[in-house]
């Protein structure tokens, strides 16, 4: 491990998408606790495979992996957006629906191509959080928004597909809102809400 207090509660946020490890340390800031990314560790863990059918099923295996290469207590995420005209595509597979190389901007260019012409536009972003100890034990946290697809991409903020998704009752895209303000409504602002009070509440 480089850098870092000893003193700290050490937690591995188990993710190498620059966006959830942002958000994650934004949710979790002001607690009593470090948080390092897997390339602060030496030797980095390697990546886990996720290939289940859930979000639950997979947040909870990286969790696992994680933290026992790493022995430390991991925060993992798996998350997506749902859309219901595409019967709940691109879900567990957000990441790589669209091409294991495809760029955010490419992603939401596919995504508003495949839904030209369609009006019901609903969608969901989900997300489940696993807290995993280095002995195997998991706890889950969930949160989820609901939106629309919108009709061409607006905002620059947030990362992923946070440019193409209207927020219901809001009217911006979750790209169009400042980060504090994303994490208080967002699937993984809530998710998070929860993880927090836990952590906060003794890890
Ligand atoms: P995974 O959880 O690493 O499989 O990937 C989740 C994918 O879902 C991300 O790479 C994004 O494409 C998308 N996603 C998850 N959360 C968000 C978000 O908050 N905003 C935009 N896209 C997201």
């Amino acid at each position: 491990m480089r850098g870092g207090s000893k003193d700290r509660h050490r937690i591995l946020l188990g993710s190498s998408n620059p966006g959830k490890l942002r958000e994650y340390r934004e949710i979790l800031g002001g607690i009593d606790i470090e948080l390092v990314a897997p390339g602060d560790l030496d030797p980095v863990p390697p990546e886990p495979d996720e290939n289940a059918p859930t979000f639950a099923e997979n947040a909870s295996s990286k969790a696992r992996a994680y933290a026992a290469a790493s022995g430390l207590q991991t925060i993992a995420d798996d998350s997506g957006l749902e859309v219901y005209a595409l019967r709940g595509a691109p879900g567990v597979r957000s990441r790589r629906f669209f091409g294991d190389d495809a760029a955010a901007e490419e992603r939401n260019a596919k995504l508003l191509a495949l839904l030209d012409g369609v009006t019901d536009r609903s969608a969901r972003f989900v997300c489940v959080t696993a807290l995993a100890s280095p002995d195997g034990h998991v706890e889950l946290f969930e949160g989820e928004v609901h939106g629309e697809i919108a009709e061409a991409p607006r905002g620059d903020a947030g990362f992923g597909y946070d440019p193409v998704f209207v927020i219901a009752g809001d009217g911006r895209t979750m790209a169009e809102l400042p980060s504090a303000e994303k994490h208080r409504i967002s699937h993984r602002g809530l998710a998070g809400a929860k993880l927090r009070a836990r952590l906060a509440g003794g890890a």
